[in-house]
């Protein structure tokens, strides 16, 4: 069974695409390709997203890895201690029933100097949802994280890429930020290995890069080695890994 996060980018990825096309079968091999750099064109069309940062010549090339669909029991712990081991940070993006059930690794990640996002709180799919609904959804995720952290939520990524106007709208309203990706080496798709998440990730980075993985235990035998791999590239390079940076407003 594909991990949770699987559907994202068959479904994103696909009906996003600015040419309609005849489409190979899926496979690993070329769905990272489409995910980072095929949607290039749509990006400007969509207020109040991140998709890239800023590279500034004045810091050493800084990537921003993130993390979607934890806190979980056992992932998240293994992740953080990778992480801690090459003094680099991430940004996990939560999902709302996942920080009802562990708290405490809330708090960790955010002890651990690592920020986090709001990922709706039942994975809910906002092009077949109500609009209301996934905005409740949003408000409800917000609330049990900043329970957590005392803090706003201003970073938010949908489930699945799958942007919408109102989501945008309402991420604008509130000073929030929609976070997407110019990285994804679609670490849950069936094939993917740990060797081509990280050839994927250390080809196509660069400085500013946001990357997607997972918090995730079904992705987690790949994502971990995966993870390793690029910080030992990276930081063998001088490069820096840190957490997105977080307006000070937000719901
Ligand atoms: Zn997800």
């Amino acid at each position: 069974m594909d991990a949770p996060g699987a559907r994202i980018c068959k479904a994103f990825f696909l009906t996003a695409s600015p040419v309609p096309m005849i489409l190979p079968p899926v496979s690993h091999s070329w769905l990272p390709w489409w995910t980072s750099v095929a949607t290039r064109p749509l990006r400007p069309w969509w207020p109040h997203t991140w998709w890239r940062m800023e590279a500034s010549p004045a810091h050493p090339p800084t990537v921003y890895l993130t993390f979607d669909d934890g806190p979980t029991a056992i992932a998240t712990e293994a992740l953080l201690r990778i992480l801690r081991h090459y003094d680099a940070r991430a940004t996990f993006f939560l999902i709302g029933h996942h920080v009802q059930a562990h708290p405490q690794r809330v708090r960790r990640i955010v002890e651990a100097g690592h920020a986090v996002g709001n990922h709706t709180f039942t994975h809910v799919d906002a092009w077949q949802t109500a609009r209301s609904t996934v905005i409740r959804e949003l408000e409800d995720t917000a609330r049990v994280i900043r329970a957590h952290t005392g803090g706003p939520v201003p970073l938010l990524r949908p489930p699945y890429g799958h942007l919408t106007p109102a989501l945008c709208r309402w991420a604008g309203r509130h000073g929030a930020r929609v976070v997407m990706w110019d990285v994804m080496p679609a670490d849950f798709q069936r094939g993917a290995s740990p060797t081509s998440v990280a050839r994927f990730t250390t080809a196509h980075v660069r400085s500013g890069s946001i990357v997607v993985l997972h918090d995730n235990p079904m992705t987690e035998p790949v994502t971990l080695q995966a993870l390793e791999a690029i910080l030992r590239w990276g930081t063998a390079r001088g490069w820096r890994f840190e957490a997105l940076p977080t307006p000070t407003t937000g719901p």
